[in-house]
């Protein structure tokens, strides 16, 4: 493939190498390093929200962040199926039962107005997504969870740097999980965060990715190991630099798909939201009554070298290890939205005369 759908930022090589110099000093590789403080301090910052806690992958910080309530065995926790498969799996493997809610056609997330119908008895939980850095509907979602007595845990994995009336997304629900992945538009090549505002679940997020070991002779909780190591977050400092230069550039890239395909009969592009502050993390697009479906679109590219991905498709509840317990036709929309979507190149380094390339391919 000549043109990936991703390309992870990196800083320069020189600039990693003097961030991971002083690691050759002192042997200190893992286990809340100088690198892991410096970070966790940074970020804290930059979402200017009362914690933040790394860990080795988002997938792991949101299992974690879910766990850290202690909700009983079985219970319910409401979420949407257009999203990546992790955010399932980190409800299934906490224990819970996942209750699916369809999203909206505007921004894809959740379907706010249709929380309150799937709440029941045993409901302790939303799990809504931010999708391709659109925010969910915080507001509408903070007032049902208050008037239901509920937690909300965002997954946030595509949401890092993006703002809703000048607050930062880390700020929302109960806890935010955000992911690092290689792929993502903030990476620490592996690696993820969890950001809350009770002091109280400072401790179970700290047991849970270290063993719940405190002090050095004594175990408390029955933690797991998720740690992110010193050369993950040597290479978050170094892209935290750089991140506000990285999202002007792939502001110019989506500005330059946006002057090639919206408007066009048949495509619809991602509508920035009122009052958010974007990330442009992705491109998606949306054919729907167009001369070519999107299976033939992601065709065409492929035959021009260019990388194209149905994300999410399919929906989490279509997957093998899923269909024969959920029903997709529970959430049409997002069942409609996984059959049109394409995600296109998007990163901060495509040149703006591929975008015309790709473009040209796709309305060819
Ligand atoms: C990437 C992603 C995750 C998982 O994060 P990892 O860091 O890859 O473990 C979870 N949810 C969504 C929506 C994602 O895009």
């Amino acid at each position: 493939m000549r043109i990936n759908v991703t390309r992870s930022s990196m800083p320069d090589f020189e600039e990693y190498c003097e961030e991971i110099r002083e690691l050759w000093d002192s042997h200190h590789l893992t286990n809340m390093g100088i690198k892991h403080q410096t970070l966790e301090k940074q970020l804290t910052e930059f979402f200017g929200c009362n914690h933040v806690t790394l860990f080795t992958n988002g997938h792991l910080a949101l299992e974690a962040a879910i766990h850290a309530f202690n909700f009983p065995e079985g219970s319910e926790v409401i979420t949407t199926p257009f999203t990546f498969i992790s955010t399932t799996h980190a409800i299934v493997r906490n224990g819970l039962k996942p209750v699916f809610c369809d999203v909206n056609e505007k921004d894809y997330t959740i379907d706010a107005d249709q929380i309150e119908s799937l709440i029941t008895k045993r409901t302790v939980a939303i799990v809504p997504v931010h999708v391709y850095g659109n925010l969910c509907d915080v507001e509408k979602i903070a007032a049902i969870a208050k008037k239901h007595n509920l937690k909300v845990i965002y997954d946030a994995a595509h949401a890092f740097g993006v703002k809703y009336k000048g607050v930062s997304s880390g700020c929302f629900g109960d806890a935010s999980m955000f992911s690092f992945h290689a792929t993502k538009v903030f990476n620490t090549i592996e690696g993820g965060a969890v950001s809350f505002a009770d002091d109280s679940l400072i401790q179970k997020l700290n047991d849970a990715k270290n063993f719940g070991i405190h002090g050095t002779e004594d175990c408390c909780a029955v933690g797991g190991n998720a740690k992110m190591n010193e050369f993950q977050a040597a290479m978050g400092i170094c892209n935290l630099r750089h991140f506000s230069g990285e999202v002007a550039k792939r502001k110019a890239v989506a500005e330059r798909y946006d002057s090639h395909l919206k408007g066009i009969e048949g495509i619809t592009v991602n509508e920035l939201q009122k009052d958010v502050q974007p990330n442009y993390c992705y491109y998606p697009v949306f054919f729907s009554g167009y001369r070519y479906s999107r299976d033939e679109v992601f065709q065409k590219l492929r035959e021009n070298d260019f990388g194209a991905r149905k994300y999410f498709y399919p929906l989490t509840t279509d997957m093998t290890c899923y269909k024969d317990i959920y029903d997709a036709s529970q959430t049409p929309v997002a069942r409609k939205l996984a059959g049109q979507v394409l995600t296109l190149p998007m990163y901060a380094d495509l040149p703006l005369e591929t975008v015309d390339e790709i473009c040209r391919v796709i309305t060819g």
